[in-house]
């Protein structure tokens, strides 16, 4: 039988807060086989390009992106909120419905020329997509391609990453 992501993520309505139909994925982690091919798909989405790490935000990103990572056989950086990481850091200010966050990464975690590979679990309204691109892209990290579980394709988030090379396993 065909492998179908959706049937691991679960709605929740008025999560975080009202209004808001939140994805979980946690059903997804639940389940070894689910988990397992999940990793597989993402693999696929990158063909036979190569790539020296994955990049994966925090927190969702770190899930499969560090099953990735291991998947194809290369190093994970992880990137923070402001304040987790205790070495040398680059940080990244972006918007968000209301107010700014900051994202931050190790600044010796990419060394110039390396091919990046960007994963989170939802590509929404890609704000958060576009401030990792930049963390990698001040250390001189080529973008191969941002991959996701999914995205919210009613929220437009590629019209933000026009420049790379955006896919997701499924949309909403
Ligand atoms: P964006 O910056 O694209 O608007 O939001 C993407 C970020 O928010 C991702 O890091 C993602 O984990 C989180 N996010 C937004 N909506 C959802 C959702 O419905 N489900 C999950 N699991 N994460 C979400």
């Amino acid at each position: 039988m065909e492998f179908n992501i959706k049937e691991y993520i679960r709605d929740i309505q008025d999560f975080p807060k009202k209004g808001v139909g939140f994805k979980d994925i946690t059903p997804l982690l639940n389940d070894h086989q689910a988990t397992v091919q999940t990793v597989k798909a993402l693999k696929t989405l990158l063909g036979d390009q190569k790539i020296d790490r994955v990049v994966g935000m925090e927190s969702r990103g770190f899930f499969f992106g560090t099953l990735l990572a291991a998947e194809l056989g290369v190093g994970f950086i992880p990137v923070r909120k402001p304040g987790k990481l205790p070495f040398d850091k680059i940080s990244e200010e972006y918007a968000l419905e209301y107010g700014t966050d900051i994202l931050e990464m190790h600044a010796d975690a990419i060394k110039p020329g390396e091919r990046i590979l960007i994963h989170d679990d939802v590509l929404a309204t890609g704000g958060t997509a576009e401030a990792v691109c930049k963390l990698v892209e001040r250390l001189g990290g080529e973008i191969v391609q941002l991959n996701f579980l999914m995205e919210l394709s009613f929220l437009h988030g590629r019209d933000r990453l026009k420049n790379y090379e955006v896919k997701s396993l499924v949309s909403y």
